[in-house]
């Protein structure tokens, strides 16, 4: 078999959107999954506006929305009291992962990757990519989109991350015989969760019901689940609860090494505020095919780390950035204060809002804050 241009290892949002980029530009592209689609991924499926505008721009199509809820209306409760239901919000897309994904991988088999999904890996190599099955197959650049618990990552750098200072989350679906989504509330709980939230996210014949957090911060978090579901008044079904690792604001500033770069989750790119992973990981999967293309075009591979790196400094800047508002909004002792002014102020939800639908980033984000500090520490001194 010819040497492929490049190798693709994931095929969730960030490895389908590499191998749909480089193949729509031309490229031979091997995309590897250890697992047939369609196949599942634990998630809250939230697609925001950010995902659907990265999500056109590099799979040149429509998203598929006949299994799809959207709503423009959400609410925000912090321990058991609602602080706020924002109407008109810029649309939030509530996806199976299940479908999601798999609209994605066909995609990309159609835009002319070629498939070596359900395949299990043996060994990674810089050139190479060896399945159990004995098949080896060459790529000049290799782009490891395999999650959080990236065995790319592992080969580079001996391990993926470290636990204590990412994220994890737990969720269920809840299962409803009603298939009128509209009626249940679409939520977010402040303080389900430490150093990050409860959600609710309803789904035709269905909710996705999860919390998620600093991995550190809660190390009780099975006992925090019971009580938010119990909250939500469903019981807990220890069978029926999952949980995922996410990389909740531990990046690698340096994603890849030689000819192999790190896309997603495996690069460590979800919004440690947010929680969100799905558009930073299409659009990661975007920028590393485009510098592999570029390196391609050079006929030097190596080049193709520095081009990603230069390509993700917005992202990369974005992350720092909510890393240290993180401090601010998570912290125990501004929770009061911040809950008051969510619930007071319709400028703090609608730049949350702002912020989810990709119309601000965490910079122009933080100069707000900012300019609103002085009257936060002056209602939390007088408290
Ligand atoms: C509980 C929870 C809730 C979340 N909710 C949201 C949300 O509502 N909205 C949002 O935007 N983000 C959410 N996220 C984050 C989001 O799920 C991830 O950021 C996103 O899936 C990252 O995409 P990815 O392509 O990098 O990795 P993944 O989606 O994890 O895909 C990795 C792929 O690599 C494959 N793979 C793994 N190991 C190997 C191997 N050894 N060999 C071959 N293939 C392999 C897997 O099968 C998989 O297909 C949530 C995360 C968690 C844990």
């Amino acid at each position: 078999m010819q040497p492929f241009d490049i190798i693709v290892i994931g095929a969730g949002p960030a490895g389908s959107a590499a191998a749909c980029w480089a193949a729509r530009h031309g490229a031979s592209v091997a995309l590897v999954d250890k697992a047939s689609f369609p196949r599942d991924k634990l998630c809250g499926g939230l697609f925001t506006e950010r995902s659907h505008r990265y999500y056109r721009e590099i799979f040149d199509q429509e998203l598929d929305f006949s299994r799809i809820v959207s709503r423009k209306n959400i609410e925000f409760w912090q321990d058991g009291t609602r602080l706020a239901r924002v109407t008109d919000v810029p649309p939030l897309h509530l996806t199976m992962r299940l479908n999601l994904d798999n609209q994605l991988f066909s995609q990309t088999i159609a835009a002319g990757a070629q498939d070596f999904s359900g395949q299990a890996i043996s060994e990674v190599a810089s050139n190479a990519v060896h399945f159990r099955n004995g098949t080896v197959i060459e790529g000049r650049i290799l782009i490891g989109a395999d999650g959080v618990n990236s065995i790319v990552a592992r080969h580079l750098f001996g391990t993926p991350f470290d636990k204590d200072t990412i994220g994890f989350g737990l969720e269920i679906e809840a299962k409803s015989e009603d298939r009128s989504p509209d009626l249940h509330p679409l939520r977010i709980d402040f303080g389900a969760a430490d150093w990050g939230y409860g959600w609710a996210f309803p789904k035709v014949g269905s909710t996705t019901i999860g919390i998620g957090g600093l991995h550190a911060e809660n190390t009780d978090m099975k006992a925090k689940f019971a009580a938010y579901l119990d909250r939500l008044g469903l019981t807990s079904d220890a069978n029926r609860i999952k949980g995922h690792y996410l990389p909740f604001g531990d990046f690698r500033t340096t994603p890849g090494r030689g000819n192999i770069l790190l896309a997603g989750d495996a690069a460590g790119l979800v919004d440690p505020i947010t929680g969100e992973g799905i558009a930073f990981a299409m659009k990661s999967g975007q920028l590393a095919a485009k510098a592999a293309l570029e390196a391609l075009a050079r006929d030097t591979p190596d080049d193709a780390l520095p081009l990603y790196k230069e390509q993700l400094k917005t992202i990369h800047r974005n992350l720092r950035i909510a890393r240290t508002l993180r401090r601010i909004v998570f912290a125990p002792r501004w929770q009061s204060t911040l809950s008051r002014s969510f619930r007071r102020s319709g400028t703090v939800r609608l730049q949350y809002m702002r912020l989810l639908a990709g119309e601000i980033e965490y910079p122009e984000l933080a100069r707000r804050v900012l300019l609103r500090l002085p009257r936060y520490l002056l209602t939390a001194l007088r408290r």
